[in-house]
C-alpha cells in the first residue's frame, strides 16, 4: 500500500470567483508518496456559492529534487458533496483557475486523463486531499474551513 503524506503551504486565501464575484478560498500543498515528492495541488473553495464542490488542481510527476517538469502531468477535478461523502469528476483543464501554469507540466483533458493509466493515481491523490487536508475535509461536509495546519490570511 502506498503511504501518502502533505506538506501544507500555510496560507488560505481568498479570492473572489471570476464567474461570479463571490468569495471563495484556495490552500494549496505538496503530496508526498512513500516519503518522495510526489505531487502538488491547488484546492478551490467555493465557500459564497450555493453549490459547493471542492475544485482540485492536481500535478504529479518530476516533483522535488528530481525537479523535472518534463515529467509532470495534470488534472483538474472536482469534488463534490453527496449525503455522509462526495463524489469526483475529473473535468477540463480549461475551467481551473491554474490553466496555462507551466510549473504544472502537461495538462490532460478529460478523454486523456480518464484513458490513462495515471488516472488511479490522480484519484488516489485527490482522495488523501479531501481526507487529510483539513480545509478541505471540513469544506466538503459543510463546515467552516478549517485553518488548521495553517494561517489564515487576508490574501
Ligand atoms: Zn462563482
Amino acid at each position: 500500500m502506498a503511504a501518502y503524506d502533505i506538506e501544507f503551504n500555510e496560507k488560505v486565501k481568498s479570492f473572489r470567483c471570476p464567474h461570479c464575484g463571490e468569495e471563495s478560498m484556495t490552500v494549496w500543498g505538496w503530496v508526498s508518496k512513500n516519503n518522495a515528492a510526489h505531487a502538488a495541488y491547488f484546492a478551490n473553495l467555493m465557500t459564497g456559492h450555493q453549490e459547493i464542490p471542492a475544485r482540485l488542481t492536481i500535478s504529479i510527476g518530476g516533483w522535488g529534487e528530481e525537479d523535472n517538469l518534463a515529467k509532470r502531468k495534470w488534472v483538474f477535478i472536482e469534488a463534490r458533496p453527496i449525503p455522509g461523502s462526495y463524489e469526483m469528476m475529473v473535468r477540463e483543464p480549461e475551467e481551473s483557475l491554474y490553466n496555462g501554469k507551466k510549473i504544472l507540466g502537461k495538462a490532460l483533458t478529460r478523454s486523456e486523463a480518464l484513458a490513462s493509466p495515471l488516472v488511479q493515481e490522480f484519484f488516489a491523490v485527490a482522495d488523501h486531499i479531501a481526507l487529510n487536508d483539513p480545509a478541505v475535509k471540513s469544506y466538503l461536509v459543510g463546515e467552516q474551513v478549517s485553518s488548521e495546519g495553517r494561517k489564515a490570511t487576508v490574501n
